[in-house]
């Protein structure tokens, strides 16, 4: 029977056990004393109840409005243009950021979404949001990449929760390879947070970033040891930590936060070396709002120059001032070995998220160029439709390399699955370049009106708005007003406030261009191809000094006769080519 308990929040510790008592007793066979969840001590108690469907299973979903009532609880310090804000959730520069967020619960109760936007957990069973679920398939990466563009279709916009789900899948395959190795107990205490998010629906925002300070230097050679987030005391009970976190996507629409080292280190780094989760309004976490392109436009009160009134993305300078983090917490704790691998596996997951997000917001560029032909009387031009066309290529080649690194995921020890990562920093490579080009092609359609039109309020205005009804209208049946809101989009899409998302956050979001190169190089298996050439060449084995092997031009055991290596058949060769990242992640 549909059942909602809602949530209960604000009470004393005591009052909350009490509470959850009196629900656990009278709500059957103990089923539900499973879901009750008290805060961690960094928050206010609170006490969840789930949804029961017709079948009798259980959710864990929050509905949009309890999402935004959660966030309104939060005490975030933050500023913003130098002034304190008391409610983030409210600001109207903010707000829009927030809208695309709640777009993530609001597409999970959609039932024409539920493939997409929901999963079943490996932990609980439960239906809960794919954002906070770990992938248990091939499918499940497919259906992440299928997800984020569905996203970026319905936004337009950075919509900022898949940072935490790639951390934590990233998190999850690390903390237990770490364990097998060093016998440590990071994967439990990693899991049991993985709960709290699964079961009370949070976002969780993905802190890797450093400042990094002079890039020529270790974080233990900088000038300034805060360059890099260090520990800076080691207590029975937890570690203290200091320093920076830059660029944090939806850093203030997230509940929990989830920090990992930026970079692979050595072993004098071992301070730097520390991954944790901390709620994002713990005592001691300061932010410093990120400004973006006509991010002041958002303060006017109009719904055109905006171009996108309802939904962004923002981004945030988060400073931790010797933040304490109980040991429960903590996932990494000076074991250097492991950084390079969490780093370049959250990578990894980030580059593919790449794939969805952007090619669902290079749809609705394309179909803002689209309209904007259409209304300017230009969409029969074969040059306009060269460039639709130019511009859905390059979409849809950054979805494929989305797919194609999901199709070819692998099960790490843990279970959970990880993508291909050569196809994956491909993926993100083209990233690096596809949406300046789908960008500056919009740009062409679009016009230079699309930058020296006047502002929506000289619509408005009766002194000004005959003339620029009069002289900004293309064809005769489309209104002024029509054809400035979707010039207005474009121009919000490839140099407002979406930009960064859509164009900066392209190249360097999830490792700028260089570090995806240096990944192909690592992963491209060269040797392996030159293997290949080499043996449809029949050129001999130089590793093979048998004057019988080389005589007939093959291998000893005549692969090149049938195009094969040594080991076996054509078919087998093509498979190790194709599986580095098992190779890698092993
Ligand atoms: Fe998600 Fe894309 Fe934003 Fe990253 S840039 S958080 S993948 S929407």
């Amino acid at each position: 029977m549909p059942f909602w308990a809602g949530s209960i929040d604000d009470v004393s510790r005591p009052a909350f056990r009490s509470v959850a008592q009196t629900l656990a007793d009278a709500w059957t066979e103990g089923e539900n004393v499973h879901h009750l969840f008290a805060g961690s001590p960094h928050s206010r108690p609170m006490l969840y109840a789930y949804k029961f469907d017709s079948r009798g299973f259980h959710v864990a979903l929050k509905t949009p409005e309890q999402y935004e009532e959660s966030l309104r609880k939060l005490n975030f310090k933050l500023y913003l243009q130098g002034e304190l804000v008391d409610t983030p959730v409210d600001h109207p520069m903010i707000r829009p950021s927030m809208n695309s967020v709640k777009a993530t619960y609001e597409l999970a109760q959609d039932p024409q979404y539920e493939t997409l936007m929901t999963a079943t957990s490996h932990l609980t069973g439960k239906k809960i949001n794919r954002f906070t679920h770990l992938h248990q398939s091939t499918q499940d990466l497919v259906n992440k990449v299928k997800m984020q563009r569905l996203l970026g279709q319905k936004t337009g916009s950075c919509f900022q929760r898949c940072v935490g789900m790639d951390a934590c899948n990233a998190l999850d395959t690390t903390t237990f390879e770490m364990d097998q190795k060093l016998g440590t107990d990071y994967h439990k205490r990693f899991e049991a947070f993985l709960l709290k998010v699964q079961e009370q629906d949070l976002v969780v925002d993905g802190a890797m970033t450093d400042v990094k300070g002079d890039r020529s230097l270790a974080p233990s050679k900088q000038a300034d040891p805060d360059m890099f987030l260090r520990i800076v005391e080691r207590r029975a009970d937890g570690i203290v930590v200091r320093g920076a976190k830059a660029h944090q996507t939806g850093a203030l629409n997230a509940h929990e936060i989830v920090v990992m080292p930026t970079i692979a280190m050595g072993s004098e780094d071992t301070d730097y070396a520390v991954a944790f989760c901390i709620p994002a309004d713990a005592e001691g976490i300061l932010y410093i709002y990120g400004r973006q392109s006509c991010d002041t436009r958002k303060l006017e009160g109009g719904d055109i120059d905006v171009g996108n009134k309802n939904f962004g993305g923002h981004e945030a300078l988060m400073i931790f001032e010797d933040v304490f983090v109980p040991t429960a917490n903590v996932f990494m704790c000076g074991e250097v070995e492991f950084t390079g691998m969490l780093v370049e596996r959250f990578a990894g997951y980030h580059r593919q998220s790449y794939g969805g997000c952007k090619s669902g917001v290079g749809d609705v560029l394309i179909g803002a160029a689209a309209l904007a032909a259409d209304y300017n009387g230009a969409s029969q031009a074969s040059h306009i439709k060269d460039k639709l066309i130019e511009m859905t290529h390059l979409n849809e080649t950054l979805y494929g390399c989305g797919i194609a690194c999901s199709a070819e995921g692998t099960k790490m020890a843990s279970g959970t699955y990880q993508i291909d990562l050569l196809l994956a920093n491909v993926c993100k490579q083209n990233v690096t370049r596809f949406p300046y080009e789908i960008a500056r092609l919009a740009e062409d359609i679009a016009g230079g009106v699309m930058v020296t039109m006047p502002s929506e309020k000289d619509l408005q205005n009766p002194q000004t708005a005959k003339y620029v009804k009069k002289y900004l209208r293309g064809v005769a049946s489309v209104p002024t007003e029509t054809r400035m809101r979707i010039l207005r989009l474009i121009e919000n899409i490839t140099l407002g406030a979406s930009a960064v998302g859509y164009r900066t956050e392209s190249m360097h979001g999830a490792g700028s261009p260089q570090a995806q190169r240096i990944m192909i190089a690592r992963q491209g298996n060269l040797a392996k191809k030159k293997e290949l050439a080499r043996v449809i060449a029949c050129i001999p084995d130089p590793e093979r000094t048998s004057p019988q092997a080389t005589t007939n031009g093959s291998t000893s055991n005549g692969s090149a006769k049938n195009g094969s290596t040594p080991n076996g058949s054509a078919e087998a060769d093509a498979e190790k080519v194709s599986s580095r990242s098992k190779t890698a992640a092993n």
